[in-house]
């Protein structure tokens, strides 16, 4: 299996460079050469299975021999162990045709869980195979940092540092950072804002030297393996309904597109999809452009569901390419014109096509509250603010046959957004256990200038007193 960049201008490369590469030197981001495809019988054949042995299953294909299956199984049973649910993704029914795929259990309480605990664990099976190590930065407003330091918290080959801006996470937030102590783990806050942090991580990848000395790398969702990773629980969730034999619907809280996409994927390896429903908050782009392509940048507006309020989708362009019959050329042009106007210019057929299998849905903050109080009036279900956008997106999108379930993602814990749960249902949802006591955990963390020297000599030694 080799992996081709969605602009056209990178070397095809392997499985193992493209998890340490994360994007393509072209600026591209990198897809399979061709989808890996299961027929009936073999899908049938994974019903039952327990949810790391259907995950390293349906992953194994796409490492193209990088991994034996059963080193595969090793780590998908040593990600997925730490989960607090024993199915690791439960599907919890809600109606009689809809359901709410649960992908918070994991340590942080989100989705992005489920792809970086397995993510660290490839990264340092790949890594002590070639004898390297790794420095993964990143900078966070709150929400993703805590998931990328419990993914590489303890690994042997990864160091990782995380800017945050000072003062300006929720406590729980820097709580969920702060008190990693594993000594692979640093935590820094930067005097300034969140675009500050974020220019600073930019600024480290962009000097090259240090780039190189660091072996810098990153764990955003443009990585192709977090993709890979999302695929098994569209599958798991398809089969306990039915599939191959009975379609499904699925609905996304999206951001990047990844989720989503992931879904997509799974459908072009045979899963029976009948329809991408994709849910957003008030920052519509991506139902503006499913309605009318319309896929124009505005201001991003906060609202109750911080992981969503996005301008651009990146994994988007992994679907442009696809839509435009592979062609990367027009791909590299359309991305191009976008960075430049701020509108993506999506010929007619595509975004035909693209509209024939996604339907938008955008919501705002207060439908939002009512829909959490909807479900738990109705079904005694605490839905946390992205995952009651999916349910109101559902709604709104079931295809007409009623035989067809609808599976909304269920991507945060309802105590992960404890004042917007609240607020629609008067309770307050406690942490699992296992957080019960954050707040009485000891934090470590730096605090520093936002200055570039600064930081690069804390990551620089950090790097190197782990090394030694
Ligand atoms: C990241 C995130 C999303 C968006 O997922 P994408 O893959 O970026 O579309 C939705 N909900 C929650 C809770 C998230 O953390």
């Amino acid at each position: 299996m080799r992996y081709i960049s969605t602009r056209g201008e990178a070397a095809p490369r392997g499985f193992e460079d493209v998890l340490l590469a994360g994007l393509a030197e072209d600026g591209g981001l990198f897809l399979p050469e061709s989808w890996p495809s299961l027929g009936a019988a073999e899908w049938r054949a994974l019903r039952g299975l327990p949810y790391a042995e259907l995950a390293a299953r349906l992953i194994h294909p796409f490492t193209g021999g990088a991994l034996s299956l059963e080193d595969l199984q090793g780590l998908t049973r040593a990600a997925y162990a730490g989960f607090r649910h024993p199915a690791t993704v439960p599907l919890v029914q809600l109606g009689p045709r809809d359901f709410a795929l649960e992908l918070f259990h994991g340590p942080t309480l989100a989705f992005k869980d489920v792809a970086l605990q397995l993510l660290g664990r490839l990264f340092d099976h790949v890594l002590a195979k070639r004898g390297e190590r790794i420095t993964i930065v990143g900078a966070t407003s709150g929400d993703t940092g805590s998931a990328a330091i419990e993914a590489c918290r303890d690994r042997a080959a990864v160091d990782i540092v995380i800017l945050h801006p000072r003062g300006r996470t929720s406590e729980v937030q820097r709580r969920q950072m702060t008190t990693v102590l594993a000594p692979n783990v640093a935590n820094l806050a930067i005097e300034g804002s969140f675009d500050d942090c974020q220019d600073l991580v930019k600024a480290m990848f962009v000097d090259a030297p240090f780039r190189a000395e660091m072996r810098l790398a990153a764990v955003n969702s443009i990585n192709w393996a977090r993709i890979v990773a999302q695929i098994p629980y569209y599958a798991a969730a398809a089969l306990a309904l039915g599939a191959p034999e009975r379609e499904v619907a699925v609905s996304v809280p999206t951001g990047n597109f990844g989720n989503v996409l992931a879904a997509w994927a799974a459908r072009r390896m045979g899963l029976p999809i009948a329809r991408f429903i994709v849910a957003s908050n008030r920052n519509d782009i991506l139902a503006r452009f499913l309605a009318a392509n319309d896929m124009s940048v505005r201001p991003v507006e906060p609202s109750l569901s911080p992981s969503m309020d996005i301008q651009v989708s990146s994994n988007f362009e992994r679907l442009l390419f696809e839509l435009l019959g592979r062609d990367a050329a027009a791909t590299a042009r359309i991305m191009r014109d976008f960075r430049a106007t701020g509108r993506m210019p999506v010929p007619d057929a595509a975004w035909r096509a693209a509209s024939a299998d996604f339907a938008g849905f955008a919501l705002d903050d207060d439908a939002t509250l009512a829909e959490i109080a909807r479900w738990h009036a109705e079904a005694g279900y605490l839905a946390d603010p992205h995952t009651a956008v999916g349910l109101a997106a559902a709604r709104a999108h079931a295809p007409a046959d009623p035989g067809i379930p609808v599976v909304t993602a269920a991507t945060a814990h309802p105590a992960k957004f404890p004042d917007a749960v609240e607020r629609a249902t008067g309770l307050r949802p406690p942490l699992p256990p296992a957080l019960a006591d954050l707040y009485a955990r000891e934090e470590r963390l730096a605090v520093l200038p936002n200055d570039l020297a600064a930081v690069q000599g804390f990551v620089r030694a950090h790097a190197l007193r782990n090394a030694a």
